[in-house]
Order: C-alpha cells, then sequence, then structure tokens
C-alpha cells in the first residue's frame, strides 16, 4: 500500500501556470567522515537535532552504504550512479574522465540552477566533479585546504539570497568531521574527551541553518537528501580513520531523505549511496529507475583498492545482502552487520553464504594497475595539499605479488604510512626515514616505501644509502619504470647529467605525460642550453599544472633568450597578474613589446621600470626610442636624458642610433 501510494506520486505533482511540471527544487548535503552512528536518533552521546529532526519528517535508511571509504570516489559515485569499476574513481586525486554523465549536467539541461559548495580541496574542480555546475564554489581561505561548515554555511547562504526562477539544485559539502578533529566552541568543551563527535555536532547545527534557509528560499516542492561519504575508523579493526578497510565504521554511513514521493519512517534494506544520483533524477521528472522511492532489494558492492593499487596488497571487495556483509581480501570473511556490527565475528566457516554474495565479490573487476600514477598529475604543491589532508599518494606502481598481504593484517602499519607520506610531501626526509624503514621491516616487497626511502637518502646527499635502496627496488621490480624516473631524478640532483638524461628520456619517451620526469628534463634542457626544447617542456608542463610566478617569469626569460616575443610576452604578464607591484620584468616586457612593435604597451611597461633598476640606463634609451616611434611632443627631452644618464652599453647604443639623429 505504501510502495504504493510513493510510485504514483510523481504523477500527481502540482503543475506551474502555464502547463509544464513544477520540478522540485533539491538539495544533496554531504556529510564527509560521518558515521551512522554519530549521527541522528539512534546515535550515543551525541545530540544532533538538526539531522534528527529532518529523519522524523522522512526515510531514515538505516543500512546505507558508500561505494568506497574515500571522499573523490565516493561523491563520484553520487554524481554517477556508478561503482567505481564504471566511473573510474577508485581513489582521492583523481580525475573523473569528461565522457562520463553526470547529474549536475542531466539537471541543468532540464533546466536547473545547479551550484555547489565544497569544504576541501579533495573534491576541488580540478578533480572533475564541477562539470555541469553553473557555480562551483571550491575556494578554501587563504592558505588552507578546507573550511568548517560555518563558513560554507555563509556563503551558501548568501548565494541563497539571490533571487531565481528557475528549480534549483544545491550540493554542500561539510568536512568538518575529517581528522584533525578540532570542533568550535561550545562543542569543544561540551565533547571534550570526544572531540570527533564535537565535530559531528557543530556541523549538525550548521545543517540546521542550511536546511532552515534553502526551505525558506525555494518556492513549491523541495527535496533534500542528507548522506555520509564515508565513516571513520577511531580505531574499529585497528584503523584510526578510513579509505583502508571496508569494515562498518568507514562503510555504513548516514543517509536520510526527505521530498517527493518519500514516505516517512526507516528503511532496513541495504542501499548503496550510488542511488543518490537515480534518486535526485526521480524528483527532476528525468527517470524512475533506481530511485531510493522504490525498494528494489539488490546487492549492494563498495571496494577499497588504496592499499591495492599502492602497495600492492589483496584487492578489497565488499558484498551486502540482507543483513548478511561478504568481504574479499584474499580470503572471505562473512557478518551478521545486524546482530554483530562491529563484525567482531567472522561467520565464513559456520554459515552457508549466499550465492548472489559469492559471486559478487568474485566477479567484481579488479582495477587494473598499468593505469598512470594519480600522482604524475599533480605539481608538488597538489601532492602537499592532499598530504595535508591526510591522503597518502603513491609514486609508484607497486609488483603483482602472490603472497601479497591482506590490508587488514597490515593494520599497524596504516598509521606510519600516513605520517610517513605527509613528512615526505613536506620534504621532511629525515624524519620520514625511519618510518619508511618501519614499514619495509614488515613489507619488504613494497616497492613505494623502497623508492621513497631511495629518494629521501638522495634528498638528503646520502648517495651511498640512496643507491643502495635503488639497488633493493630494481631488485623488486626489475622493469619498473618507476625505478628509472626516480633514479634519474637522483642523479639530475647530483648533477651526474650525463646519467640523467638518457633515462629521462626514455621515461618521457615511453609515458609523455610523467609530471616529474617532464620537470626534471626541463631543468636538464636548460642547462645543455637546449632552450627551444627547455621552452617546449615547460610550456606542457604548465598547460597540465599552474604554474607559480615565478616560474612564468622564468619561462618568459628562456622564451626571450629562444627569440619567441610572442611567448614571452604572454608569460611576463601572466606573472605581472600575479605579482602587482613586486614583478621586475618591465624592463624586458618592454623591450619585447618594442621588437613586437606594440608601441602604447612598450610605453607603459618602461614608464614601469623603478629608477633603482640596476639597467635604468637602457630603460631611458628604450623608452627615447618608443618616443621617437611615437612621435611624442617630448621625444628630443628623452633623448637628451637617455644621453645624459647613459651607460658604457647605452652611450654606444646612442651614438649608434638612426632613430636619434633626425
Ligand atoms: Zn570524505
Amino acid at each position: 500500500m505504501l510502495i504504493g501510494a510513493c510510485r504514483a506520486a510523481p504523477k500527481t505533482e502540482p503543475r506551474a501556470a502555464g502547463g509544464t511540471k513544477a520540478r522540485p527544487s533539491i538539495m544533496l548535503v554531504t556529510l564527509d567522515t560521518t558515521r551512522a552512528d554519530a549521527i541522528g536518533p539512534e546515535a550515543t552521546g551525541i545530540d544532533t537535532p538538526a539531522f534528527s529532526e529532518l529523519a522524523a519528517r522522512g526515510r531514515r535508511f538505516r543500512q546505507a552504504y558508500a561505494t568506497v571509504p574515500e571522499t573523490l570516489p565516493s561523491h563520484t559515485s553520487m554524481m554517477t550512479g556508478l561503482y567505481p569499476a564504471g566511473h573510474g574513481v577508485h581513489e582521492n586525486a583523481r580525475y573523473l574522465s569528461g565522457d562520463r554523465p553526470v547529474l549536475a549536467e542531466r539537471l541543468r539541461q532540464a533546466g536547473y540552477r545547479t551550484v555547489a559548495f565544497v569544504s576541501a580541496f579533495t573534491l576541488a574542480r580540478r578533480f572533475g566533479l564541477a562539470r555541469g555546475f553553473d557555480v562551483y564554489d571550491d575556494e578554501m581561505p587563504e592558505g588552507q585546504v578546507e573550511r568548517a561548515a560555518q563558513e560554507t554555511t555563509d556563503r551558501t547562504l548568501a548565494h541563497l539570497r539571490q533571487d531565481s526562477r528557475q528549480p534549483l539544485f544545491l550540493w554542500v559539502h561539510y568536512y568538518d568531521p575529517h581528522y584533525p578533529y578540532t570542533p568550535p566552541e561550545p562543542f569543544r568543551s561540551r565533547y571534550l574527551k570526544k572531540p570527533y563527535l564535537g565535530e559531528v555536532a557543530a556541523m549538525d547545527q550548521q545543517l540546521g541553518r542550511l536546511v532552515q534557509a534553502f526551505e525558506q528560499q525555494v518556492k513549491g516542492p523541495a527535496g533534500i537528501v542528507i548522506v555520509g561519504d564515508h565513516g571513520e575508523g577511531l580505531g574499529d579493526h585497528r584503523e584510526s580513520q578510513h579509505g583502508s578497510l571496508l569494515y562498518q565504521a568507514t562503510m555504513h554511513v548516514p543517509l536520510v531523505l526527505v521530498g517527493p514521493g518519500i514516505a516517512k519512517g526507516v528503511s532496513d534494506t541495504p542501499v548503496s549511496t550510488r542511488r543518490v544520483f537515480h534518486t535526485i533524477l526521480d524528483w527532476a521528472g528525468l527517470g524512475e529507475s533506481n530511485s531510493l522511492r522504490g525498494s528494489e532489494q539488490e546487492v549492494v558492492l563498495a571496494e577499497a583498492m588504496r592499499p591495492f593499487v599502492a602497495f600492492g596488497w589483496q584487492p578489497q571487495v565488499m558484498a551486502v545482502l540482507g543483513r548478511q556483509k561478504a568481504i574479499f581480501a584474499g580470503k572471505l570473511e562473512v557478518y551478521d552487520v545486524v546482530a554483530d556490527p562491529m563484525e567482531a565475528r567472522d561467520l565464513a566457516a559456520e554459515v552457508e553464504v549466499s550465492r548472489a554474495l559469492k559471486t559478487a565479490v568474485r566477479d567484481y573487476p579488479v582495477p587494473s594497475l598499468e593505469a598512470p600514477l594519480a600522482i604524475d598529475s599533480l605539481g608538488a604543491e597538489e601532492v602537499r595539499k592532499l598530504a595535508n589532508l591526510g591522503y597518502v599518494s603513491a609514486r609508484s606502481r607497486p609488483v603483482v605479488r602472490k603472497d601479497a598481504p591482506r590490508p587488514v593484517d597490515m593494520s599497524r602499519l596504516f598509521d606510519v604510512i600516513e605520517k610517513a607520506s605527509g613528512l615526505f610531501a613536506r620534504e621532511e626526509y629525515a624524519r620520514a626515514i625511519p618510518l619508511l624503514e618501519r614499514i619495509l621491516a614488515e613489507d619488504p616487497k613494497n616497492l613505494d616505501a623502497t623508492l621513497s626511502l631511495a629518494t629521501a637518502h638522495s634528498a638528503l646527499g646520502h648517495e651511498k644509502q640512496a643507491l643502495e635502496a635503488f639497488r633493493g627496488a630494481a631488485d623488486i621490480a626489475p622493469d619498473s619504470q618507476d625505478v628509472r624516473t626516480y633514479l634519474a631524478l637522483h642523479y639530475a640532483r647530483g648533477k651526474q647529467w650525463e646519467r640523467a638524461v638518457p633515462l629521462l628520456e626514455r621515461v618521457v619517451a615511453e609515458t609523455p605525460d610523467r609530471l616529474p620526469a617532464l620537470e626534471a628534463l626541463a631543468v636538464l634542457r636548460e642547462r645543455q642550453g637546449r632552450t627551444s626544447e627547455a621552452v617546449a617542456l615547460r610550456q606542457k608542463i604548465y598547460g597540465m599544472r599552474k604554474p607559480s610566478a615565478e616560474e612564468l617569469v622564468r619561462l618568459g626569460q628562456l622564451a626571450m633568450d629562444d627569440g619567441q616575443t610572442a611567448l614571452a610576452i604572454e608569460a611576463f604578464e601572466k606573472a605581472r597578474a600575479l605579482q602587482g607591484r613586486a614583478f621586475g620584468q618591465d624592463l624586458e616586457l618592454g623591450v619585447l613589446y618594442l621588437a613586437a612593435r606594440r608601441l602604447p604597451e612598450a610605453k607603459d611597461s618602461l614608464d614601469r621600470v623603478a629608477l633603482s633598476h640596476p639597467e635604468y640606463p637602457m630603460a631611458l634609451f628604450k623608452r627615447a626610442q618608443v618616443s621617437v616611434l611615437l612621435h611624442e611632443p617630448d621625444r628630443a627631452a628623452r633623448i637628451a636624458l637617455a644621453r645624459e644618464r647613459a651607460d658604457a652599453t647605452t652611450r654606444k647604443l646612442i651614438a649608434a642610433e638612426r632613430l636619434f639623429q633626425e
């Protein structure tokens, strides 16, 4: 009866004047790092009134599962309706391919205004989820990689005040419960012993403000989804954070729906959060299949592949049907998650596992290890930002090993790995080395740790230890291109150009988009005096990542030396836009504009050259030339000034300058 009633609901939706169906405005709120047992009416030791009030008004799914215990892949599933095998984003720092349709695109095509506010660099525009959004606010406070729910809410509310006749699709992402746990007052004092819960409670307060503002602002029907992207280990199964294992602490997430056709109450049917995609399309009148408004039972899948793609540990797959949950990672584990939500008792040897679950975990596609590394398309600054968010990025493809360890058996290394990765990204090599040695003591075939150790020694000038570690890496993976790359970078660091160049040339020939190799080769080409190649490499690199102002200045200088006037002007102007008054290449820019016969711009550039510039006489000489070419009334005075202030170089140039002999 209930199901029949909900199914009929969209057909009886109110129609707007003019005869077209009124589409509801829709708000999706994703709660980062929020355990299912840390929020809502059944949570213990915490009060989350905003979430609980929504749960009371709508439908709460008590068995909702993330597709991946990591931010970007989990959100990618909600935005595409696909499991990671379908969308290809198995870990953070990847990029959603442009050929996968996304929710915001579909809604925008259907007439929605699409707006997103995200709260961490992990979901920055560059990772591909901004597609389809009219507004995608991923601006973090200066020098920071995340922002608090309060700030995200303030910005969202300011935006909501703008009037619009279009239905709205609003996605707000809150990041607060992510480690480190530093709740604001009064939550800090209230949850002194449980700061994680303090973060959740503080976020809930902002959720209340957000829901109230959204409902006041949108006219007509509305739909709201509140969902977690993954949970947090908090020590369960010896995992303190998330991303490495598939237990309930990180996979079981809160999910509440309030909206058209949604029956009030609770549901105990296991569902995947990827169906948020289908549910929102359903609300928008774009198709009913897979909507959570229906209650089709399905095998819910999930994966945690980061330990596999980073270290070659066992790939991990999860499947849930009813109250039975299977995890496969080298061997099968089975739990009754209703009777035993802590998954303390593995029933694999005791119970008959459903055939559907067995098939699901057996047939689950394991990602290829041949894919390019995420880190190879990131600049050093982006790697540091991700490391500051606790993200471990692999520097090499692992070797496939028959005796690969199961991630759950390596749990004592999780925190060590995270710490080592962070220190490494911040170039604190001396502190990273003992941690890397500890990882290798437990997992000697770990290529990533071996290459990190080699690189750390190399950076510190420990030639002997570095080479020893590189030999170890070559033993683990004799054909690894990653070993060649890092060895080449080691030679480059030690100025052993003749060894570095052929290795790098080979790496770049095999993988033309490998950023660290391209960067090193660009430096070497410059030292070899092969300027055109250095310029071309730098252009390619800056097409892949954002250059700094200093790098743009260097590109401008190289292009100028190479006679590429237009490119040099472009690079200097970009640097000037970034540096403002600190920009020091106005003389070069003036000379370039003069060479390009862009005289008004040459004049402006030369007028900006400071009196204190060591080549100020040259600026006066060039300025006088420009003055003559522009027929300025004071050109004679400018020539006189250039003569008067001339140095040895410009004196000769002035004497030979025919423009001055009128
Ligand atoms: Zn997350």
